[in-house]
């Protein structure tokens, strides 16, 4: 199943890409994609409503918002490509690095990007992230994927003055809001069984800036929650981001920064595509 949310922000309805194309609104099912619907398994509750119902299409052209409500937390992994770390000029690392988005900084993959009072810095990182489907505390690797619900496109988008030169950690730089543009939708785990080498790309102003491959991830998606459940609890509708390929505005000589008016878009197989406009502060 393909999951999806639309209407306006904060008002968003559930959706589902049925297997012919069309997209449906399954407002009457009676949940919308959170916490309580992934650990009651409401995948399953849904796809066995889906058989039966008759839900109404979605009108054309409406706006598609982040696929999960408000997430716990968003959890994202540091220099997990290992040519984006040669990139960055730092170390392979030996451990996942760990990182909080906030999760009010989640948007949906084609709203515009209002670069944030101050902000000279704006960069991207295409990524794929993953949704978890069941409570995760101690995980073995060998059942971590018992764990996840899917996957989902992600653009952690990052100041990279805010990250890394006003002191501290980086949630300066990663939190602010529009900076998680999530979708266009939530691909379940059975739709997509192998996300070992998948094709990533992302361009600015139809100019090419990131390619890579999910082949180059460090630590791939059950380490991760298997890693990460030893530190935190994961809850269902909790969204990990499994890190960027090479291409980053900041790895150019000289550094290349999203301004207003900058178009981006970018896509991984198999989890679609996104675009947005950067616009200047109201
Ligand atoms: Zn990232």
């Amino acid at each position: 199943m393909k999951l999806f949310r639309f209407g306006a922000p904060g008002e968003e309805r559930p959706g589902v890409v049925l297997a012919d194309g069309r997209h449906v609104d399954v407002s009457a099912f009676g949940a919308d994609y959170d916490e309580a619907f992934f650990g009651d398994d409401g995948l399953a509750r849904l796809a066995a409503w889906l058989a039966t119902a008759s839900p109404p299409a979605v009108p054309a052209g409406v706006r598609i918002g982040p696929p999960v409500r408000r997430p716990g937390k968003l959890v994202c992994i540091g220099f997990n490509f290992s040519d984006h770390a040669r990139e960055a000029g730092v170390p392979i690392p030996e451990e996942p690095v760990l990182f909080l988005k906030a999760p009010s900084a989640l948007a949906g993959p084609n709203d515009p990007l209002v670069i944030p009072p101050g902000a000279e810095k704006v960069d991207w990182e295409v990524e794929l992230a993953f949704v978890i489907g069941r409570t995760a505390r101690n995980v073995p690797e060998a059942e971590a994927m018992n764990h996840v619900a899917g996957y989902v496109l992600h653009n952690d988008i990052s100041e990279r003055a805010f990250q890394l030169e006003h002191g501290g950690q980086w949630t300066k730089g990663k939190g602010c809001d529009g900076f998680a543009a999530l979708g266009p939708y939530l691909v379940t785990r059975d739709e997509l069984p192998d996300v070992a080498n998948l094709a990533m790309w992302l361009s600015v102003n139809g100019e090419l800036k990131q390619r890579g491959s999910t082949a180059s991830m460090i630590f791939g998606v059950p380490v991760l929650v298997s890693y990460i459940s030893r530190f935190m609890t994961l809850l269902p509708g909790d969204i990990v981001s499994t890190g960027t390929p090479p291409g980053v505005g900041m790895g150019f000589n000289p550094p290349q920064y999203l301004h207003s008016g900058d178009v981006m878009e970018w896509g991984i197989d198999g989890l679609g595509e996104a675009r947005l406009t950067a616009v200047s502060p109201r």
